[in-house]
C-alpha cells in the first residue's frame, strides 16, 4: 500500500531526504518522535536568546543584555522536554549553558546587532509552488541601509567545508524563493551566521540561483512521491548516522520498520 506524502516541504526535510531518503520517511511520513540532542537543544536556546535580543530597541542589543537574554530563554527552557528529556546532572548542565554563553558572545564577533533593522524574527512563511506545500521559518528578516531584504540564519554547528556549503546555502535559498513568492522582492543577500567559528557564508541570489531551487524543489518532491507510491525509502549509512535517533527502526543498524509502520497507523487511527 503506498505510504502518505508528506504535507509540506522544509529546507530541513528537503536536506533530510537528500542525506538518507528513509530518515527522512521516519521523520516526516511516519513522524516518529526523536530524543532531543544536547546540541539541538542548545541550538534552540541560542535561537531563543537571540530572538529576545532582537526585541529590544536597536541601542539596547548590547553583550550584557544578550547574556540576560540568554538567562531568560534558559529559565523558559527548563521545564520543556527538549531540556528535561536531555536529562542532565548539575554539572552537564553548567556545561550547557556555558558553551550558549560562548555562542552568544561569538555572535558579537560577526555583527554589531544595533545596527540590524529587523523586519521579522522566526518569521514563518509558507507557499504553493506547482502543487508543493513549501514552509520556512526564517531565524531574521531585515533591510539593509539601502531598503533591500536580507534573510539571516543561525547556525550553532560548526561552519561546513567547501563542497558542503552550496548544499547549507540552498536552505536558505529556499527561504529566498519564500520570500520572493510572498512580498514580490528577492532578497539582497542571504546569510548564514556560524557562531561556533565565528564565520559568516553569504550569498546574493539571482535569477540562476531561484531557477536552480525550483528545480531541486521539484526533483525532490518527484522522488518523494515516487518513493511513497512505491514504499521504497532506502537507508543510506553515512557519518550522519552517528546523530541519527531512528536507529531503533533502521534496518542497517539492527532495527524493526514495522515499529514505524505501526507508530504511523496508530497515529492515522487518532485522526479518524
Ligand atoms: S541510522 Fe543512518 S541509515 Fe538509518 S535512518 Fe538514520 S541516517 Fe538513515
Amino acid at each position: 500500500m503506498p505510504l502518505p506524502l508528506p504535507v509540506s516541504l522544509s529546507p530541513s526535510k528537503v536536506s533530510s531526504f537528500t542525506d538518507c531518503a528513509l530518515a527522512f520517511r521516519f521523520s516526516a511520513i511516519d513522524r516518529l518522535p526523536e530524543p532531543p540532542s544536547v546540541a539541538a537543544t542548545r541550538g534552540t536556546l541560542v535561537h531563543a536568546a537571540l530572538e529576545r535580543l532582537f526585541c529590544l530597541d536597536a541601542p539596547a542589543r548590547t553583550l550584557p543584555a544578550a547574556l540576560d537574554c540568554l538567562t531568560a530563554a534558559a529559565a523558559d527552557l527548563r521545564e520543556h522536554p527538549e531540556f528535561t528529556g536531555l536529562d542532565l546532572d548539575p554539572e552537564a548542565e553548567a556545561t550547557f549553558v556555558a558553551e550558549a554563553r560562548t555562542l552568544v558572545e561569538r555572535y558579537f564577533r560577526l555583527e554589531d546587532p544595533t545596527a540590524v533593522t529587523p523586519i521579522g524574527i522566526e518569521l514563518k512563511l509558507e507557499i504553493e509552488l506547482g502543487g508543493v506545500r513549501l514552509r520556512g521559518i526564517i531565524d531574521r528578516l531585515e533591510l539593509d541601509g539601502d531598503g533591500e531584504l536580507v534573510v539571516t540564519d543561525y547556525k550553532t554547528g560548526r561552519a561546513p567545508g567547501e563542497r558542503q556549503e552550496q548544499q547549507r546555502l540552498a536552505g536558505v535559498a529556499f527561504y529566498s524563493l519564500l520570500c520572493e513568492r510572498l512580498f514580490g522582492r528577492r532578497p539582497a543577500r542571504v546569510q548564514l551566521l556560524y557562531l561556533a567559528d565565528p564565520v559568516a557564508i553569504i550569498s546574493t541570489p539571482t535569477d540562476r540561483s531561484t531557477r536552480g531551487v525550483e528545480r531541486k524543489l521539484a526533483a525532490v518532491w518527484t522522488a518523494v512521491e515516487r518513493a511513497c507510491e512505491r514504499e521504497d525509502f532506502r537507508p543510506n549509512p553515512s557519518r550522519l548516522c552517528d546523530w541519527c535517533g531512528f536507529k531503533a527502526y533502521c534496518p542497517s543498524f539492527g532495527g524493526d520498520i514495522a515499529l514505524a509502520d505501526a507508530h504511523r497507523q496508530q497515529l492515522e487511527l487518532q485522526l479518524v
